[in-house]
């Protein structure tokens, strides 16, 4: 299996994952034009993917959905509340596919866990996605370090996972009170010390390598992001940067 960021951030998400033939692409959180470029940076085409699935109603996820759906053709994986929240803003959409909250999606021999999660949206879930026994989490906008959480954490080989927020770039930033209250509220994100804590919990069963994702341009940044997991987990550990404003590196798994 093979992964690259498009972006990842509170400014727009797109994960992309290729798994033998099967071709995925997570979220619609950036231009389509954007999107395009940045895939064929690593030499794929997006009309290529085979399913575009969409992990809750927030804008930095769904903003372009109705976008690709038309422009590359791609049908949308997507819950039916989650559908309600953006009908919309998304206009029509032609190739729609519901699935429930909870349910495993398979393409061939790649199955699609997905997870509920307590972050503040209608219907959203977080993923792992599993093909020839390898697995491979996409775990941002996770509310909190809800139970279950660190089992999937130990159970996956890499992951991205939610490094949103450094708790005391949030505390003294200026975003108003209410705002900060609910990103670092039960239904937010997770801070840097909560995912480092997830990574290092997880002792000799931790991930090969982790992404840092969906980082915060207001309270966070790479270098808080690291340090964390430097001083949490170790200076050697492999933790890559998912970062806001284009495609990152391509990262086997
Ligand atoms: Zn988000
Ligand atoms: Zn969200």
């Amino acid at each position: 299996m093979l992964t690259f960021s498009l972006q990842s951030g509170s400014n727009g998400n797109a994960i992309y994952v290729e798994a033998g033939d099967v071709r995925l692409l997570f979220d619609a959180g950036i231009s389509g034009v954007e999107a395009e470029r940045r895939m064929q940076r690593h030499g794929r085409d997006i009309r290529d993917v085979c399913a575009l699935i969409i992990s809750h109603e927030h804008r930095d996820h769904v903003c372009c959905a109705g976008v690709y759906q038309r422009k590359f053709r791609l049908p949308i994986y997507i819950t039916p509340p989650t559908l309600a929240a953006i009908s919309r803003e998304a206009g029509r959409l032609g190739d729609v596919r519901f699935f429930f909250s909870g349910q495993t999606l398979e393409f061939g021999p790649v199955r699609v866990y997905t997870i509920r999660t307590p972050h503040d949206a209608c219907d959203g879930v977080a993923f792992v996605v599993e093909h020839d026994g390898r697995r491979l989490g996409i775990l941002t906008d996770l509310g909190h370090r809800f139970d279950g959480l660190a089992e999937i954490v130990e159970s996956v080989d890499a992951a991205y996972l939610e490094f949103n927020h450094d708790a005391h770039l949030l505390r003294t930033g200026s975003y108003a009170p209410r705002l900060k209250a609910r990103i670092a509220g039960p239904g937010g994100h997770l801070s840097n010390d909560d995912a480092a804590a997830l990574v290092a919990a997880c002792g000799r069963n931790r991930p090969a390598w982790i992404a840092m994702a969906h980082l915060s341009g207001e309270n966070n940044t790479p270098e808080h992001a690291s340090a964390t997991v430097r001083e949490r987990v170790g200076a050697d550990y492999p933790a890559f940067l998912a970062g806001r404003h284009d495609v990152s590196a391509i990262m086997k798994c």
